[in-house]
């Protein structure tokens, strides 16, 4: 691939949505949402299946018309209750999840066919330009059925850069390829995206995805925004219980608030600003564990399952209750190599180890109602 500059300046419209409503009969798809997309960004749309992410890009790209809100691209309004710029006229790129290349066009003709308006000579310049930065120069001369799923994926990626949008929208982009060509293919897409320097939303419900690929994640959740922030930010510091499970495993030893401390069988963690009496959840991450000996002050725990699973080995245990604890129930995992595992039980009881919770790495979140006293 290589880097040509552009040879037409590209119009770079960043994105602004401001309070984003839509309602299909009794569900409300997308509620009040907010946010802008900077130039050149690369936000991921992330939420479970149904929570309103292709409805927002249907909005984006003028395909629907919000009930509430506007939409700006480049600063112009091309949404709000009186305004409507037709898709075609908004500058955008769009990739959809199976693709949609044309069967009975060939691979150039693909990439060309956006170019609307572009004299013969501009058109054969920017396709061979577009199939040279996606690596699919001696793919130009095929039609859409001899391609496969990775190849498709570019010739896809190819068509909608190719009339230089000024934002590009891919709904679940990746979702269509083999595990095993996924992660090349992402890296490739975005090399290219940064190269180009366009504006992309990329949707996903992947957590995965979104954390290798975002500058920034927008999580939705039942069509309201949970959370929106960088991939470490939300990963390592989650704004709600909701986030924190959406991006990765973990756990969350239920306790209630004494006097400011958050007392779990794991220990006590200052939460601050939650009131006396208080449910609450201390949550972390499998990595925030240590192994060690139950006597060296450890939190005595059972092994139940021990898999390989490559790289490392997953423990599964349970905390034992002891004089002054409950624990019934509460089951943990963590993934150690195999040879750190071995030095554990090998050094105590073969099925009884000794548990360490990094305080640094505890997030405090309310479980129930404030308890009646804190209310006024
Ligand atoms: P996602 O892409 O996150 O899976 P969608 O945006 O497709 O979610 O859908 C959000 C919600 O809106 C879902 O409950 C879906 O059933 C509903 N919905 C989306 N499009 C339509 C439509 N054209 N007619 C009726 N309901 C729709
Ligand atoms: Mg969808």
């Amino acid at each position: 691939m290589t880097d040509i500059a552009p040879s037409k300046p590209a119009p770079n419209p960043s994105l602004s949505l401001q309070g984003i409503s839509r309602h299909y009969g009794d569900v409300q798809a997308l509620n009040d949402i907010s946010f802008d997309l900077a130039e050149g960004e690369i936000l991921c749309l992330l939420g479970a299946s149904g929570c309103g992410k292709s409805t927002l890009l249907r909005l984006i790209a003028g395909i629907e018309d919000p009930d509430r809100g506007e939409i700006r691209l480049a600063g112009q309004l091309v949404s709000d209750q009186s305004a409507h710029v037709e898709p075609e006229a908004r500058g955008i790129g769009f990739m959809f999840q199976d693709y949609a290349l044309f069967p009975h066009l060939s691979v150039a003709d693909n990439v060309a066919f956006g170019l609307k308006g572009w004299s013969r000579a501009e058109t054969r310049a920017r396709v061979s330009e577009m199939l040279d930065m996606a690596g699919i120069s001696a793919l130009a001369d095929r039609f859409p059925h001899m391609l496969s799923g990775g190849e498709s994926q570019r010739v896809a990626l190819a068509r909608a850069l190719a009339p230089r949008p000024g934002l590009l929208l891919m709904d679940e982009p990746f979702s269509n390829l083999d595990q095993g060509l996924r992660a090349t293919v992402r890296a490739e897409t975005l090399s290219l995206l940064h190269q180009m320097r366009v504006g992309t939303i990329i949707v996903t419900h992947d957590p995965q995805e979104a954390l290798a690929v975002a500058d920034r994640i927008v999580l939705i959740r039942d069509g309201r925004i949970e959370a929106m922030g960088t991939p470490r930010g939300l990963y390592n510091d989650p704004p709600t219980a909701y986030t924190a499970r959406f991006l990765g495993p973990g756990t969350g030893l239920p306790g209630r608030i004494q006097n400011g401390n958050l007392v779990t069988p794991l220990g006590q963690f200052a939460a601050p600003g939650l009131q006396d009496g208080q449910s609450a959840e201390a949550f972390f991450r499998p990595q925030a564990l240590s192994l060690c000996a139950a006597d060296q002050g450890g939190y005595p725990a059972r092994v139940l399952r021990r898999e390989f699973l490559g790289a490392q080995d997953r423990l599964t245990l349970a905390l034992e209750d002891t004089a002054d604890t409950d624990c019934s129930g509460i089951k943990v995992q963590l993934d150690l190599p195999a040879a750190s595992v071995d030095q554990a039980t090998a050094s105590q009881q073969v099925d009884h180890l000794g548990l360490r919770l990094d305080p640094a790495a505890v997030h405090i979140f309310a479980t129930g109602p404030q308890p009646e006293a804190a209310k006024s």
